[in-house]
């Protein structure tokens, strides 16, 4: 998506360890209007999928996740990573280890919010190993879901993130992919 490649490309930074940073108009500080322009965008790529909620994990995917379950008219779950004692007894959980933290967390959904009849559409901010997003596919099987596909808004290609969705049947539909952010550089992939 060119306008969310030419923010990357202007306002990102890469550090050091492989990871990019973009507090400016994702991770802290969020840009609405970008949010609305990549919400239509995923809604255009998935509308004919017939899904039925939108879901993803707190809390940078958020912003984007929402705007897009309103042009796809469904609901939005936020799957936590804190453990909450005021809903959460009836819950499937997951072990989850984080890219950018360097820990893990319990990733969580009330059994209650999904049923055998729902297609669901996941939504990430960002895609590295993986490891988010196979959570979150696992609890959407847990609760005998099934998956339209994964919306992701940075993919690192260059990490193994979307050979192991593929590998577990899924499909990624990613708005930016990036090549390289070797020596402070970013480098998209070349699409043909
Ligand atoms: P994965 O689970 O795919 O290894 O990493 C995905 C999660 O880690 C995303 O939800 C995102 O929050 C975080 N993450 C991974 N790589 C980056 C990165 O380069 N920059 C930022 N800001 N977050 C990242």
């Amino acid at each position: 998506m060119k306008r969310l490649e030419e923010k990357v490309l202007n306002e990102g930074k890469a550090l050091q360890n492989g990871v990019l940073k973009v507090d400016n108009f994702l991770n802290h500080q969020v840009d609405i209007d970008l949010m609305e322009e990549i919400a239509k965008d995923f809604a255009t790529e998935f509308k004919e999928k017939g899904i039925t909620k939108v879901i993803t994990i707190e809390s940078s995917g958020i912003a984007p996740a929402l705007l897009t379950a309103k042009e796809l008219k469904v609901p939005l779950i936020i799957l936590k990573k804190q453990p909450s004692k005021v809903i959460y007894q009836d819950v499937h959980q997951t072990v989850v280890a984080s890219f950018t933290k360097d820990t893990s967390y319990e990733l969580t959904i009330a059994k209650n919010l999904l049923t055998e009849d729902d297609h669901v559409l996941i939504i990430d901010d960002f895609l590295a190993y993986g490891e988010a997003v196979s959570g979150a596919v696992r609890l959407v099987r847990l609760s005998h879901a099934t998956i339209a596909g994964i919306g992701i808004l940075i993919e690192k290609s260059f990490q193994n993130g979307r050979e192991k969705l593929t590998e577990m049947g899924i499909s990624v539909y990613s708005q930016v992919k990036i090549a390289s952010l070797e020596d402070g550089k970013i480098t998209l992939v070349e699409e043909e």
